[in-house]
C-alpha cells in the first residue's frame, strides 16, 4: 500500500509544496516502520493557502444557510463511504485498535458532521433588542491546527462549524497523523466546495503551525493540542488581536462516592482512562475513591486493567494499541516511574511490565495511593496510566477533583442521582458525566482553567465562528 502524499490542497487543487522533496515521515507506531511521507509545507505555502481562503471568503459567507447545509450534507455522504478507510488509516498512523477506530475515530466525526448539516441550515436567529437589529456574521479566515490523538474528529469539530458559519479554512493537521486529513480533503473536493473554502497545508508545528497562527490575514485560530502550544498560539494571535479558540490538556477526576455501583464505576472508569491508549484529553486519569470502598476498588481496577490486551491494532483481540511515538512512550513510562518513586503503590502494569518487542507500547498501569499534589496527579500523562487517590468524604473528593490547573472533564458516581448532580456542580470543569452517561455530540465541549478557551460541538461550537453586530435603526 503506497500511502505517500506529495501534494497540498490549495484553492481547490492538489498542488506541489513550495519545497518539493522536503517531507515529513509518518510511522506505524505498532511496527515503528515508516508507512508514508507527506509534504513539509513552509510559510510560503501558508501564504498561498491564506490568500485562497481570503479570496473565497466573501462568496462563501454570502451563500445561504441552505446552500452551506447542502455542501455539508454532500461532504457527510462522501466521508461516510470512506468510513472503513478512515478507521484503517487511523489504526495505521496512530495505532488505535481497529474496532475502536471504527466506532470512535470514524464514527464520532461522522456523527458530529451530521449534526452540523442540521445546525448549518438553522443558524442562530437575528434578534431585535430595542432599536437594534442584532445579526451574526462569520468571523472570516480560520486557521485550524489539530493534534494526533483523534485525527479526524479534531479536524471535523473545527471545520464543520466553521464552514456552517460561512468561514473559510486553512487546515494544518498533526505531522504525526496527517493521512486521515487527506481523506477528509478528498471528500471535500468531491462534495464540490468552491475553491479556497478549505485548504490543507501539512508540515511541522514550528514551521507551518506558527505561520498559520501568526498570519496577519487569519482572523481566528482554532487550536487543539497541548497547553504549552496553546499558550504560544495565544501569544502569536495576540499581536493582531485575532480570536483564538483553544482545546487543551486535562487531568480529569473520576469521583466514586461511597454509595456508587462500584463494579461499574471502576470498570467504566478504567476503560475511559485507557481509551485510545490513554491519549484522550478528557480521560479520567485520576480515580478518586471513598476510603470505605478503596481496597475493593483497587482489586476491581487491577482485574479491569488485565483485560486490556496489548498488541497489533489490526488484531481483533487487541484492546490497547501503542502510543503514537517513541517520544510519547518515553514520557509516559517516565511519568509512571516518577509516580512510583513519589510513593505510589503499583496495582497493575508499570514501566517494567512486559510489552511487545516492537512498537511504542506501555502496559496498562494502575498506581494507587497517589498524593494529590504529586506530579502523577498534576501532570497530563497522555498514556494508559491511572492514578488512584483515596478520600474521606464528599468534600475531600471535590477538593481533590478541583486540585488541578486543568478543568476539562470528569465524572461522578453515586446511587443517588441528586447527590451526584450536587457534586457535579461543584467540580470546576467544562463537563461532568454522571454514572457513565452517554456522550452527547450536541453538548458544549471545552475547558475551564488551563484546559482552554471557547467551546466546540453543537450550537456552542457554531457560535465560536460567528461575530455579533448591532444595527441601530
Ligand atoms: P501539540 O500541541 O504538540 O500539537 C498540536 C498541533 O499543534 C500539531 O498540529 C502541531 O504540529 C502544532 N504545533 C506544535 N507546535 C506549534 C507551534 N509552535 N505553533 C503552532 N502550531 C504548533 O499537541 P499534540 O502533542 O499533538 O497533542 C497532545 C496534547 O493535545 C495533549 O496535551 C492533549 O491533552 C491535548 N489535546 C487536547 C484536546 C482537547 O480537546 N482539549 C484534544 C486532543 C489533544
Amino acid at each position: 500500500m503506497d500511502l505517500a502524499r506529495t501534494d497540498l490542497y490549495l484553492d481547490g487543487q492538489w498542488v506541489a509544496a513550495s519545497t518539493p522533496g522536503q517531507t515529513v515521515a509518518v510511522r506505524n507506531p505498532a511496527t515503528e516502520e515508516i508507512v508514508a511521507t507527506v509534504p513539509a509545507g513552509t510559510a510560503a505555502d501558508v501564504d498561498r493557502a491564506v490568500a485562497a481562503a481570503r479570496a473565497a471568503f466573501d462568496r462563501w459567507a454570502g451563500t445561504t444557510p441552505a446552500e452551506r447545509a447542502a455542501h455539508l450534507d454532500r461532504l457527510h455522504a462522501a466521508l461516510s463511504v470512506r468510513a472503513d478507510e478512515i478507521a484503517h488509516t487511523v489504526a495505521l498512523e496512530l495505532g488505535t485498535p481497529l474496532k475502536v477506530a471504527t466506532r470512535i475515530q470514524a464514527g464520532l466525526p461522522l456523527a458530529v458532521l451530521h449534526s452540523y448539516v442540521e445546525l448549518a441550515a438553522r443558524p442562530p436567529a437575528e434578534e431585535t433588542v430595542g432599536n437594534s437589529l442584532v445579526v451574526r456574521e462569520p468571523v472570516g479566515v480560520v486557521g485550524a491546527i489539530t493534534p494526533w490523538n483523534y485525527p479526524l474528529h479534531q479536524v471535523v469539530a473545527k471545520l464543520a462549524p466553521a464552514l456552517a458559519a460561512g468561514c473559510t479554512v486553512v487546515l494544518k493537521p498533526s505531522e504525526l497523523t496527517p493521512l486521515t486529513a487527506y481523506l477528509l480533503v478528498e471528500a471535500i473536493h468531491e462534495a464540490g466546495f468552491p475553491p479556497g473554502v478549505v485548504n490543507l497545508v501539512t508540515g511541522t508545528g514550528p514551521v507551518v503551525g506558527e505561520a498559520v497562527a501568526a498570519h496577519p490575514d487569519v482572523d481566528m485560530v482554532s487550536f487543539t493540542g497541548s497547553t504549552a502550544t496553546g499558550r504560544r498560539i495565544s501569544h502569536l494571535a495576540a499581536d493582531r488581536i485575532a480570536r483564538v479558540a483553544l482545546e487543551l490538556g486535562g487531568k480529569s477526576a473520576n469521583v466514586i462516592l461511597d454509595d456508587a455501583d462500584l463494579a461499574t464505576a471502576v470498570r467504566v472508569g478504567v476503560g475511559n482512562a485507557f481509551l485510545n491508549s490513554g491519549q484522550t484529553c478528557t480521560a479520567w486519569t485520576r480515580m478518586v475513591v471513598h476510603r470505605d470502598r478503596y481496597e475493593e476498588a483497587l482489586v476491581l481496577a487491577a482485574k479491569a486493567a488485565e483485560r486490556y490486551r496489548l498488541g497489533d491494532p489490526f488484531d481483533p483481540a487487541t484492546r490497547l494499541g501503542p502510543l503514537v511515538s517513541a517520544t510519547q512512550r518515553e514520557r509516559v513510562a517516565n511519568h509512571a516511574a516518577r509516580g512510583l518513586a513519589d510513593g505510589g503503590r503499583l496495582v497493575a502494569g508499570g514501566p517494567d511490565a512486559p510489552v511487545p518487542d516492537r512498537g511504542y507500547f506501555v502496559a496498562p498501569t494502575v498506581i494507587a495511593d497517589v498524593d494529590p499534589d504529586s506530579a502523577l496527579a498534576q501532570e497530563e500523562v497522555f498514556g494508559p496510566v491511572l492514578a488512584v487517590i483515596p478520600v474521606a468524604d464528599e468534600d475531600e473528593a471535590v477538593a481533590v477533583a478541583n486540585n488541578s490547573r486543568y478543568g476539562l472533564a470528569g465524572a461522578v458516581w453515586s446511587g443517588d442521582e441528586e447527590r451526584a448532580l450536587r457534586v457535579a456542580r461543584r467540580i470546576r470543569t467544562g463537563a461532568v458525566d454522571i454514572n457513565g452517561a452517554a456522550f452527547n455530540p450536541l453538548a458544549p465541549f471545552g475547558g475551564y482553567k488551563q484546559s482552554g478557551l471557547g467551546r466546540e460541538l453543537g450550537r456552542y461550537g457554531l457560535d465560536e465562528f460567528l461575530l455579533t453586530k448591532a444595527i441601530q435603526r
